[in-house]
């Protein structure tokens, strides 16, 4: 079989803010003639980066979960990005966040290797490190104390073990900040099981579309936490970030719609705004 021509790129689109794309994903979105999206990009950030290509659009397939359909099985986006690279396509996988932060990149990356197609991946922001800042919170500010950041799933996933809870909170107790990637839906099983080593006063913060022109941001505690989520409606995607840090949450720490996405910038406007 001829090899692929091109690697595959697995890209990360950041968090929802179009204006945190990297220069190296936008680059290589605007190369690309295939690219296969997830979810949770928000759309904003694949309409700003082909905006005004100078030849002809991308061939762009959906590959997540829209409007109440079951998601595409994985073993079939590894198949079509495999079978499109083959055929001489530039293919792009691009995926919210980091690619790389809890995003199953690790099964595509061995999927491509296996078929002797070269893999290169472009990092994002990740929706727990754009959370915080749009909390107004560092992940490790030393005045609250924080000497680390732990960043952990709520939802293990089908035939994974779930993460050891009792050694998270006794992690969070020594003044780690815990992010919380897909903790939203299990808020009750995981204040219980926090609350065998933390206090429930411990602050969190929680974030829903970080970044995005329509984020939310509610400001609790622990113990707070579940009757939180129910009172604001908050539902995924969200990011927890549990701590002391988190006492300095400010849900207005980061006006996004003021003068960010209201105005998106052009991809023209964009480079141009560089060479200043
Ligand atoms: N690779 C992604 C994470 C994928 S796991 C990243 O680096 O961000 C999916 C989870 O990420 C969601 O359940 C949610 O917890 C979180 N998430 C993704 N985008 C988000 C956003 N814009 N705001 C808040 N949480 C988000």
């Amino acid at each position: 079989m001829t090899p692929a021509p091109y690697p595959v790129h697995l890209v990360g689109a950041g968090p929802g803010d179009p204006e945190l794309l990297t220069l190296k994903a936008l680059r290589v979105l605007r190369q690309a003639t295939v690219i296969l999206v997830d979810d949770l990009v928000g759309e904003q950030v694949l309409a700003t980066a082909l905006d005004e290509l100078p030849g002809p659009p991308p061939r762009v397939v959906h590959v997540g979960k829209r409007g109440g359909c079951a998601s595409t099985p994985q073993e079939f986006i590894e198949k079509l990005m495999v079978r499109e690279a083959l055929a001489g396509e530039r293919v792009v996988r691009l995926k919210g966040g980091d690619p790389l932060v809890f995003g199953r990149a690790g099964e595509e990356i061995a999927a491509l290797r296996a078929a002797g197609v070269e893999v290169e991946i472009v990092n994002g922001i990740t929706s727990g490190l754009a959370a915080a800042t749009s909390a107004g919170i560092g992940w490790t500010d030393r005045q609250a104390g924080a000497q680390g950041v732990l960043l952990v799933t709520g939802h293990a996933g089908h035939g994974c073990e779930e993460p050891d809870w009792q050694a998270i909170a006794r992690v969070a107790a020594s003044g780690v900040t815990l992010v919380v990637y897909m903790g939203v839906a299990r808020a009750g099983m995981l204040v219980e099981r926090l609350r065998e080593a933390l206090p429930g006063e411990l602050p969190v913060a929680i974030v829903q579309r970080a970044s995005a022109a329509d984020e939310v941001i509610a400001c609790t505690t622990l113990d707070g936490l579940v009757d939180t989520i129910r009172a604001e409606r908050i539902g995924s995607p969200a990011i927890l970030v549990i701590g002391r840090v988190a006492a300095q949450a400010d849900a207005n720490a980061r006006k996004h719609g003021v003068s960010g996405l209201a105005h998106p910038m052009n991809v023209g406007q964009a480079l141009s705004a560089l060479t200043l």
